[in-house]
């Protein structure tokens, strides 16, 4: 394959993209409960024209394009005050993961700011937080700790006591965590971090946008944003429950001081005097647009009005799940993400009969569990979801797996204790993942061959 010699119409190319998309995920209609968060074609219109009138801007200099410093900081200053700190500072980064790594970077510096003999840095976080602590932890030489969780899904604080050291620059609770969408024990962690004058940090990269409305709309949401003393930095995905475009998240801090140590600068350049807040250089100007369109668009009573969709949606969901024979909802989940495991089918079998009905549902292991994020785009389709995922319940109970299905692969993968074999199927997925031709998952072990990410 290589570049075309001659180019070819803007027509031409936009039909050919537009077939290729028949094959994906449909997320228009809510079949896929994980990586998209529709908020309706009025949201997406907004979000469209906002992030094309900005293609072209670049957010790495706000002295050239002062609109998006404008927008930037109005985005800033909004959720500082959605989430309890009206002195909190942040930036937007490119994602969820870009604002867990700065939090860790700048948790560590922090922390060698005061004791520059800080050789081995260390940071505590329960078994459930996202991988991109993991990424953090590696990229920045973090060694991570892990605690484990309790009977309801949530950091054990004494686990978290005995694992700090003099190393520990860092304390990290979720709220919520993914697999099981329940808050941390927020107050404790916090509290400890504090004790010893290190960083906490909260991932709110799920529920940042979320849970707010739903304290303003009466539901009980454990205690943990910037009004919970020792909460050092939070991070929050605007592309998410913030319903904005692709690419966007912001990473939080208590107060500048803070911060300070997430920056980075060098004067000493041919090219110019340099200074960057985040890992990006060149930021796309369009991303932050479309972040500060679509939370003047939705205003307080969008983001109410979906998150009361969101979360009527969730519970017709969980009940449901409940009342099908062998299936129940896992632990207590706090908002609208929870996970479904069984005690008499293979899940992963269901899950196989989900994806034939054109399903999309994310497989989760330790134990084995399928997993929901429930959007406003789930709404209409609730009740159809809850039908097919009946009748795949007794087939996968009455026919068991199917040869050449994936839930043999999951099962076997989720299970093996050489994780870094598992790790190198996951690399050679990754591989594979780049090459045109190849279907990424027709090479993993017990079949594959269906969909097209490993979930
Ligand atoms: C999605 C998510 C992340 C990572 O965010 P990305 O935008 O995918 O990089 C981190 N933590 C939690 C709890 C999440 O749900």
């Amino acid at each position: 394959m290589k570049l075309p010699t001659a180019g070819k119409p803007h027509d031409e190319l936009l039909a050919e993209m537009r077939a290729l998309q028949d094959g994906d995920a449909d997320w228009h209609s809510g079949k896929i409960w994980s990586l998209v968060y529709f908020a309706g074609d009025d949201v997406a219109e907004v979000l469209k024209e906002a992030y094309t009138t900005f293609l072209y801007t670049n957010g790495l200099s706000v002295a050239a394009f002062r609109s998006l410093q404008k927008l930037e900081s109005e985005v800033i200053a909004m959720t500082a005050e959605l989430l309890g700190g009206s002195e909190a500072v942040g930036n937007m980064t490119s994602g969820g993961t870009e604002s867990i790594l700065m939090a860790i970077k700048t948790a560590r510096d922090m922390a060698r700011a005061r004791r520059p003999d800080l050789s081995e840095p260390e940071m505590v976080l329960p078994v459930t937080a996202h991988p991109a602590f993991e990424k953090g932890a590696h990229y920045f030489s973090v060694k991570p700790v892990h605690i484990p969780v309790d009977e309801e899904f949530r950091a054990d604080v004494e686990a978290a006591r005995a694992a700090i050291t003099d190393n520990t620059v860092l304390i990290v609770g979720s709220a919520p965590c993914y697999p099981y969408g329940t808050v941390d024990p927020i107050p404790e962690l916090a509290a400890l971090a504090r004790e010893r004058g290190i960083g906490c940090h909260v991932d709110a990269c799920v529920g940042g946008f979320l849970l707010p409305f739903l304290r303003r709309l009466g539901y009980e949401v454990p205690p943990w944003d910037f009004g919970v003393p020792g909460v050092t930095s939070i991070s929050a995905d605007l592309h998410k429950y913030g319903y904005a475009a692709r690419g966007s998240s912001t990473v939080m801090y208590r107060s500048k001081e803070v911060r300070r140590h997430q920056f980075f600068s060098y004067a000493d350049w041919p090219g110019g005097l340099y200074g960057s807040p985040t890992m990006a250089g060149s930021r796309p100007g369009g991303a932050i647009a479309a972040a500060w369109a679509v939370m003047n668009y939705l205003g307080e009573e969008g983001y109410l009005r979906l998150a009361r969709t969101v979360m009527d949606t969730a519970q017709k969901l969980k009940d449901g799940i409940n009342a099908i024979p062998g299936l129940q909802v896992m632990g207590k989940p706090d908002a609208s993400i929870f996970s479904f495991a069984s005690d008499s089918v293979d899940i992963y079998a269901v899950a196989d009969a989900m994806d034939s009905r054109g399903w999309h549902l994310d497989r989760q292991q330790m134990p084995p569990k399928l997993h929901l994020v429930v959007t406003p785009a789930h709404k209409e389709i609730a009740g159809q979801f809850l039908a097919d995922l009946e009748d795949s319940t007794q087939s996968a109970a009455t026919e068991g797996p199917t040869p050449g299905d994936r839930a043999a692969m999951y099962g076997m993968l989720g299970s093996l204790p050489d994780r870094g074999a598992v790790e190198k199927v996951i690399q050679d997925f990754l591989d594979r993942a780049t090459e045109p031709k190849e279907d990424p998952m027709a090479g993993l072990p017990g079949g594959g061959g269906r969909g097209s990410e490993a979930s």
